[in-house]
């Protein structure tokens, strides 16, 4: 495989990126995501962060979600990326969030602190090659159905354009077994981490798809040696507008985390939380336009 950028060579042997000042991934720092599948309301979003604070090193929450039926919410847009940096903001804590096309990126680069390139887009060439040109790090999910090699020479299309933040993330691949949504792959962990030098997080909430699977899987990727993880969580799990099924509770995520610190530790590894600190925030003036567009078409409708 000719994945000259993302595996590990003679040189480089691991990776740190920067997300924000104080939170690293792929040092000794564990990098924590938490957050809704997706973003509902400010309502939400502030007790999320209130809640979550000190807990974890960066919030999640979709804003374009790629959903199975067109019929089903769509996510709050532009007005959510508008928030979600907000919410940011207010809180110090960095955001990521899922962007579908290279007009998502255009959008979010300038005002969250990572993009989310998803399962489903794992193999959208035209997108892994922009958001190689973007400037914030990029969570790159596995495919539903990739192979592990699939999932590197993905990653190599991000970095052949020049974007060498990039964060590999396991989420679980379909298999034959409807119990759990995905399986998760804690073997393509391990390999990640022996083939490549880049950090490799996990997503136990879309492997299991039940909130009751999610602690173990959690604490067994950190185990294995695991850079982060990334779990959904929401004020009120069972009204989640999309993977209600398998949201934590957020003083349960608050609990995970602490059950993390032992295990952490006999790898090595210390929990990464924020360091709450102002951030300069102006709305862009593509998002801006962006907007303004989308508040044209609402009213012309
Ligand atoms: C998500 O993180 O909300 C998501 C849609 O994940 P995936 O791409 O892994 O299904
Ligand atoms: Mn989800």
């Amino acid at each position: 495989m000719d994945a000259r950028l993302v595996l590990k060579g003679t040189g480089k042997q691991t990776t740190v990126i920067e997300i924000a000042p104080g939170v690293t991934v792929g040092d000794k720092q564990l990098l924590i995501v938490g957050g809704p599948c997706t973003v509902e309301s400010r309502e939400q979003m502030e007790e999320v962060s209130r809640v979550l604070r000190g807990s974890v090193s960066a919030l999640r929450g979709g804003v374009f979600k790629p959903r199975t039926s067109p019929y089903a919410f769509q996510g709050m847009r532009e007005e959510g990326v508008k928030l979600l940096s907000e919410i940011s903001r207010e809180s110090g804590i960095p955001v990521v969030t899922e962007v579908m096309s290279e007009s998502h990126i255009e959008i979010c680069d300038p005002v969250v602190d990572m993009l989310q390139i998803g399962s489903r887009n794992m193999q959208n060439f035209e997108l892994l090659k922009a958001a190689g040109k973007a400037k914030k790090p990029v969570i790159l999910k596995r495919g539903l159905a990739a192979t592990i090699e699939e999932f590197i020479m993905a990653a190599e299309y991000i970095m052949s354009e020049g974007n060498h933040n990039v964060i590999l993330c396991e989420r679980g691949i379909r298999s034959f077994d409807s119990f759990t949504r995905n399986v998760l792959d804690l073997g393509a962990v391990v390999a990640l981490k022996q083939l490549t030098h880049l950090p490799v997080i996990v997503d136990p909430s879309h492997a299991a798809g039940k909130r009751e699977l999610v602690p173990d899987l959690a604490l067994a990727a950190i185990a294995c040696g695991a850079d982060g993880v990334m779990i959904e969580c929401h004020p009120v799990p069972e009204e989640s507008v999309s993977d209600a099924r398998q949201a934590l509770s957020l003083q349960d995520m608050v609990e995970l985390v602490k059950r993390m610190q032992p295990i952490a530790e006999a790898r090595g590894r210390s929990i990464g939380s924020s360091k709450p600190a102002p951030k300069e925030f102006s709305i862009t003036s593509t998002l801006a336009a962006s907007m303004a567009t989308r508040e044209a078409k609402v009213s012309a409708a």
